[in-house]
């Protein structure tokens, strides 16, 4: 089967076509800019990468794109637009009610419109996006996989905050947790690596220019580092992570900045970009850094202390730790940070090989034979996740 795999942000479209039986990426490609002047990049396997200006008023023309490109007698993948078996969408929030994958229907574009609120940007670039490939490809089977339904699984302890329930009850304010494809997608992979024990605890690392950290114990998700919304947690490229919330009225009332402001400030402009002074690409920070650079040092320093912490505290809440796993950007291609925060975790016994730990981009035992807990450097493929799902659920 063919997936043309979609992911729609306010402004962007990824896109990749997936054969589900080899799972090897026939297609790939992104729409940017849209809304604005428009700017598409197409790339065949093994062809070049293409990249041309192209108006885009919307996610329709973005799309019309997309099947062009994929279709057209030079560069496409696939003879004609039949030949899209599925479409398979990412969706960031799926509330409290999307609670795994779903066959598209109007009731499931309900839903994600309805909880608009907790994600707004991206829930309506969601819809978007999927209006433009229902009007494109009305008889084809679609499905949405949300970055919010692996951690369905966790305990209210680990949901819920501790302010009147009411606010839980009413308005569904609670810990969400984001990056559940990619933090599904590396647990099962260390499951399998680890020879698929009935019994599994698990950290997984996804640390990006968003980053999170989680944990599964027999492959169910139990912890996320994230929250309501992406900004809790690790400190990360321009998010600040945990933060005492009295910060917004103090610097509300010194500042007179309203809460929306600060919150793009927290959001936008903080994390190891504020710390650093104005980088927030991992590459700049750490060549900063060795040169000297105090302030690119200390966004190193708290960056990895901040994910120890993470996982001291996940250990604690597991009982224990069999396997912890580093992906996305940062902990797939940075050896240092990953010793950085395996040198805070030398009480479990854990030994990092350092010389396996040089491995930047492939899938690796990065531990030592003699290592009580196992370290696995596993790349995530959050396309090919929804590509899976997608087809199980036609199936
Ligand atoms: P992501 O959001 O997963 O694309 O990750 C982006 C982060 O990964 C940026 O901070 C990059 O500096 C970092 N990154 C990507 N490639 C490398 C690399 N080869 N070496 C070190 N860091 C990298």
């Amino acid at each position: 089967m063919n997936v043309l795999v979609i992911n729609c942000g306010s402004s962007s479209l990824k896109f990749q076509v997936i054969d589900s039986e080899t799972e090897k990426v026939e297609a790939k490609g992104l729409c940017e800019r849209i809304g604005i002047d428009g700017n598409f990049t197409y790339q065949p396997a093994g062809g070049e990468k293409e990249e041309s200006e192209k108006p885009m008023p919307t996610h329709n023309e973005a799309v019309s794109y997309v099947i062009e490109a994929l279709t057209n007698e030079k560069t496409g993948v696939l003879k004609s637009l039949d030949e899209i078996d599925c479409v398979g969408h990412r969706i960031v929030h799926g509330g409290t009610n999307l609670t795994h994958s779903y066959i598209i229907t109007e009731d499931v574009v309900k839903e994600i419109e309805d909880c608009a609120d907790l994600a707004p940007l991206h829930n309506t670039a969601h819809v978007l996006g999927i209006r433009a490939c229902q009007k494109l490809m009305p008889n084809v089977p679609m499905a949405i996989v949300c970055d919010t339904a692996f951690q369905q699984t966790m305990p209210p302890k680990a949901y819920l905050y501790a302010i009147p329930y009411k606010y839980y009850e009413e308005d569904k304010v609670r810990k969400y947790g984001f990056h559940g494809t990619s933090h599904m997608f590396v647990s099962q992979r260390a499951i399998e690596l680890m020879g698929n024990p009935d019994h599994s605890k698990v950290i997984v690392c996804h640390l990006g220019n968003g980053a999170s950290v989680s944990c599964e114990v027999d492959g169910k998700c139990m912890e996320n580092s994230m929250g309501l919304t992406p900004l809790d947690g690790l400190v990360m490229g321009t998010r600040c992570g945990d933060i005492d919330a009295s910060v917004v009225e103090y610097i509300n009332k010194k500042h007179g900045l309203s809460v929306q402001e600060i919150l793009n400030i927290f959001n936008k402009e903080s994390g190891v970009y504020a710390l650093s002074d104005g980088m927030s690409d991992f590459r700049d920070i750490a060549g900063a850094a060795e040169k000297g650079n105090e302030r690119a040092q200390l966004a190193l320093d708290m960056f990895a202390y901040r994910v120890a912490k993470y996982i001291g505290s996940y250990v604690a809440a597991m009982n224990g730790v069999d396997t912890i796993c580093f992906t996305a950007g940062i902990g797939e291609n940075n050896g240092m940070i990953r010793k950085m925060i395996c040198d805070y975790l030398t009480f479990l016994g854990l030994e990092l090989d350092t010389e396996a730990n040089k491995v930047i981009g492939d899938e690796k035992l990065v531990s030592t034979p003699s290592s009580k807990v196992k370290v696995y450097v596993i790349p995530t493929n959050e396309e090919l996740a929804i590509a899976r799902e997608t087809v199980a659920l036609l199936k």
